[in-house]
């Protein structure tokens, strides 16, 4: 990436024909670019209807352009919002307008990344941008936004600040070693622990919530044709229609559906396209769906209750990975006559359902959303990422190691300095250049 203050350009809008097509701007300094590209420069935060001009001042397009002054923008840095017609060709002479007039094209992430770097946002909130894009489902979507807002940034600085205050009390037990004023100031630091660590608790198991709400569950479907496997996935569904099906780079494999139980999302691997094929394009989406499978969760054997397991289907199971957790469906007990249930034995869950009539169903919900890990009724939860959980581990270690050390006032003060510094990279204050490259590389462009 380049120096972080040069101005950056970028298509916002996704790609394709649309209403409306974005391009974003980014620099120290943009009056003059605007001037040149617009003929004035718009008042700041006004939507000003403008004509985006080339260099012989012809006009490229008609539409909306918006000046943000630093730091009063995503940015922090002065920000040109321009609003054309979404077409691909359109956009791009723009984009190579603002080229020519000093911009370069932005990396990905990289707006983002600028205001992360000048305070505007810290790095759970930068995350977070990056997960509303990609949230999968609504609830899902609405976490993320609220960690963009702030909520989680706050609950580990609200436990940042008690580690404060914490290790001044501590710092103060080490130059007085006083023996009464000590009683006194160890009881008090006992105290301050247990609430930091209930608190550091508390945010792991909204952050544990939220994991499985970013990644949520990946199926292998398997049984054979008309036992009810699709019967049973709008089942599932219900009335929650998956918003977004597509994962970047699996769109061409029919064989992947997203499905969302309680806004959780089950990415399901339908192994009913597994076969074998001479088309290369249907070739490589098979291999895609292998790949998936290697790192699936869950195997959701569906079996006709009246025939039970055919042979067909050890062939099948045979082939996948022996780490998923096997969940067989027995369907069709409304003509086999058998009880819904749902049971866990030596070769995991056994369900007996109904698609036609819904028996069972719920108990199959319940089965994946716990296979998930997903608790309903949560509160709190946060849209963390792996990197915040290892985080909030070995701050919760450090806080059980202190506890140990609670006579011993040197260890403690070693112990909480340690914790303090683990919770900080949840927010980013000190990150390596390495960990910022890797979270936004991440991002698409113009974000
Ligand atoms: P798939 O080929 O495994 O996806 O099976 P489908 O979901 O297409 O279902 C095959 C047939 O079985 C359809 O005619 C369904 O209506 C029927 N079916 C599915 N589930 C049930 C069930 O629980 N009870 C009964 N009686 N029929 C079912």
């Amino acid at each position: 990436m380049g120096t972080s203050s040069d101005t950056i350009a970028a298509v916002a809008t996704a790609q394709g024909r649309a209403g409306i097509g974005v391009v974003r701007v980014s620099g120290r300094d943009l009056a003059r670019l605007a001037t040149q590209l617009l003929g004035t420069l718009p008042t700041p935060r006004v939507a000003t209807r403008s004509e985006f001009l080339d260099a012989d001042g012809e006009a490229i397009d008609s539409g909306i352009a918006i000046f943000f002054r630093g730091p009063a923008s995503y940015t922090g840095e002065d920000v040109l919002e321009l609003q054309g017609h979404g077409g691909a060709v359109v956009l791009q002479m723009l984009l190579r307008r603002c080229t020519e007039l000093g911009a370069r094209l932005a990396e990905p992430g990289e707006f983002t990344r600028r205001a992360f770097l000048n305070d505007k946002i810290d790095l759970a909130q930068a995350e977070s941008v990056a997960d509303l894009v990609e949230a999968a489902t609504e609830t899902a979507a609405r976490c993320a936004l609220r960690s963009l807002q702030g909520d989680f940034s706050g609950a580990i600085e609200d436990v940042a600040r008690e580690l404060v205050e914490l290790r001044t009390l501590v710092e103060a037990m080490l130059d007085f070693p006083d023996e009464e004023v000590d009683a006194v100031h160890r009881d008090d630091a006992l105290l301050r622990l247990e609430r930091i660590s209930e608190k550091v608790l508390r945010a792991l198991a909204g952050g544990r919530q939220g994991s499985v709400l970013r990644s949520g569950l990946q199926v292998v479907l398997a049984g054979q044709p008309n036992v009810g496997k699709s019967s049973i996935l709008n089942r599932l569904a219900g009335e929650e229609i998956a918003i977004v099906t597509e994962i970047p780079g699996t769109t061409r494999d029919a064989v992947r559906q997203t499905i969302q139980v309680e806004g959780v999302p089950m990415h399901i691997i339908d192994t009913a396209g597994l076969r074998e094929t001479a088309d290369r394009i249907e070739a490589i989406g098979i291999a895609r769906s292998w790949d998936a499978i290697a790192k699936a969760d869950v195997l959701l054997l569906v079996v006709d209750a009246c025939t039970g397991l055919a042979a067909a289907d050890g062939a099948v199971t045979a082939r996948l990975p022996q780490t998923l957790k096997q969940v067989t469906v027995f369907n069709k007990i409304d003509l086999s006559g058998e009880q819904p249930s749902a049971r866990e034995d030596a070769s995991g869950w056994v369900i007996h359902v109904s698609a036609r009539t819904g028996e069972g169903i719920e108990g199959l919900r319940r089965t994946l959303l716990t296979l998930a890990g997903w608790q309903s009724g949560s509160e709190d939860i946060f849209m963390a990422r792996e990197r915040h959980l290892v985080a909030l581990e070995r701050v919760r270690g450090a806080l059980v190691q202190a506890r140990q050390q609670l006579a011993q006032s040197e260890l403690l003060a070693e112990d909480l300095r340690i914790a303090q510094r683990e919770l900080s990279a949840v927010t980013g204050e000190f990150t390596s250049d390495d960990l910022l490259g890797e979270i936004f590389s991440r991002f698409c462009i113009g974000k």
